[in-house]
């Protein structure tokens, strides 16, 4: 579509006058991927329409959240109900209760919880959490993970074990990060020797279990038994950040995956978010008792919020894990991650495209390569204009995946096996453009 008629480049134009960069989170703005982002004008189920009223099957889902698709009609039910009782009252309601009673029920590694906005707000919420309870105050993280966007949590790795890290914005003061530590990804050496000379100072180890900002990277089974033992043995609690994994990998989260081959595994603290909302702004984070009952009213760690536990999005939350609770949910969510898996690979091969796969419930990564990666650095040796020249030629014909080659993707309930079997056709002229076309 030419410019002017474009709707999608018309809102573009008028949105980079007001907001900056035209986008309210950096990704949204295609700059990886180059093009045109779309305004979304509606969806409903496993699409979206533009603003020229293309359709979209939505592999992203708002980056995770909507497991159940666009417009569920008892999710819509619940929100609309909630709306006419009012919209927030900076006091405590039953739903709140409610929600917490659900989360726990599913999540046995907590005992109680604190329901927040934003995932960001849940992270950071959880270190100053780790950090009160422990009265230490150095953290580790590792490279590739995304744990939202607190200063604290912005860095990259410094250039060595003993050093800490570097900021990785601008307007994040070295004096801020210069307790975080950053290891690589699945590096089992590099982690005994970290706990080797910092272990007595570690309030926490942050992890994404199973890795969704470097695309779909798990950790591997020795690696995730070595850091709960050594956090065990350091006395650093081990938060897991399942804001992307929580209910969108199975029932019982990335822990459940975790817990099914190392008997007994559990973290000591889980951050929560994306699904727990079902699209409306809500996270939370918990853990065991003794260290949740840290938090102000109760003890001495603070932490507070004008909306926290707002009562329209506890009803959309309660809404929509009382849907994926449901027998077999999971195992048909799996099942069409895996087939959507199955036919990209089966068109790659097809093409001579290098390609592998990898999924865990509803969400699901794929890679230009012939073997998945085990760290950010391996992931961000792919080759940038390969996926973008992939990315638009599904985009082009009405297929929305992640337009970063470092993000995840997801599948929801309301996706259809036909809609797999679209997919994987658009696919396999997709990838007969990585032979011919050069890229965006
Ligand atoms: C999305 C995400 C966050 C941040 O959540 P927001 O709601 O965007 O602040 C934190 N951690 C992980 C693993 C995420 O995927």
């Amino acid at each position: 579509m030419k410019p002017d008629t474009d709707g999608n480049q018309q809102l573009f134009q008028r949105a980079q006058k007001v907001i900056p960069g035209g986008v309210n989170s950096p990704v949204r703005a295609f700059k990886a991927v180059g093009g045109t982002p779309r305004f979304v004008k509606r969806a409903q189920g496993a699409y979206f329409w533009d603003a020229n009223d293309q359709r979209y099957t939505d592999y992203i889902g708002s980056w995770g959240p909507m497991i159940l698709g666009h417009g569920h009609p008892a999710v819509v039910e619940a929100v609309q109900k909630a709306c006419l009782e009012g919209f927030s009252f900076g006091a405590p309601t039953e739903r709140e209760v409610e929600l917490a009673e659900e989360i726990l029920s599913l999540v046995p590694s907590m005992d109680m919880v604190r329901l927040v906005s934003s995932g960001t707000e849940a992270g950071m919420s959880a270190i100053r959490l780790a950090r009160g309870a422990t009265g230490r105050s150095k953290i580790l993280k590792f490279e590739g993970c995304y744990h939202g966007h607190a200063d604290a949590l912005l860095v990259k790795a410094g250039s060595g074990l003993a050093t800490f890290g570097h900021a990785t914005s601008a307007g994040v003061p070295a004096e801020v990060v210069q307790h975080t530590l950053v290891l690589e990804y699945n590096n089992v050496q590099q982690l005994e020797e970290a706990f080797g000379l910092h272990g007595k100072e570690l309030a926490c180890v942050m992890i994404e279990p199973i890795a969704g900002n470097m695309n779909f990277v798990r950790a591997s089974l020795p690696f995730m038994q070595r850091c709960r033992e050594l956090c065990t043995q350091h006395r650093a609690l081990f938060v897991f950040d399942e804001v992307m994994t929580g209910f969108r990998v199975g029932l019982h989260s990335a822990q459940g995956v975790y817990a099914k081959a190392i008997p007994g595994f559990a973290p000591d603290i889980t951050v929560l978010g994306k699904v727990i909302g079902g699209g409306m702004p809500l996270a939370a984070f918990g853990g065991k008792r003794a260290v949740m009952e840290q938090l102000a009213p109760l003890g001495p760690v603070y932490q507070a919020g004008t909306l926290s536990g707002n009562p329209v999005a506890t009803a959309c939350g309660l809404a929509t894990l009382r849907e994926i609770r449901k027998p077999g949910f999971y195992e048909e969510l799996a099942r069409k991650t895996q087939k959507l898996m199955a036919g990209l690979k089966g068109a790659a091969d097809q093409a001579g495209v290098p390609f592998s796969v990898d999924s865990e419930g509803g969400m699901f990564g794929f890679f230009l390569f012939d073997t998945l990666p085990q760290n950010y650095a391996k992931v961000m040796t792919t080759d940038n204009k390969r996926f973008n020249t992939f990315f638009h030629g599904m985009l082009e014909k009405g297929f929305y995946f992640a337009p970063a080659l470092y993000e995840a993707g997801f599948m929801s309930a309301a996706h259809t096996d036909d809609d797999i079997a679209a997919t994987v056709a658009a696919a396999q002229d997709a990838f007969k453009l990585l032979h011919s076309k050069p890229s965006y």
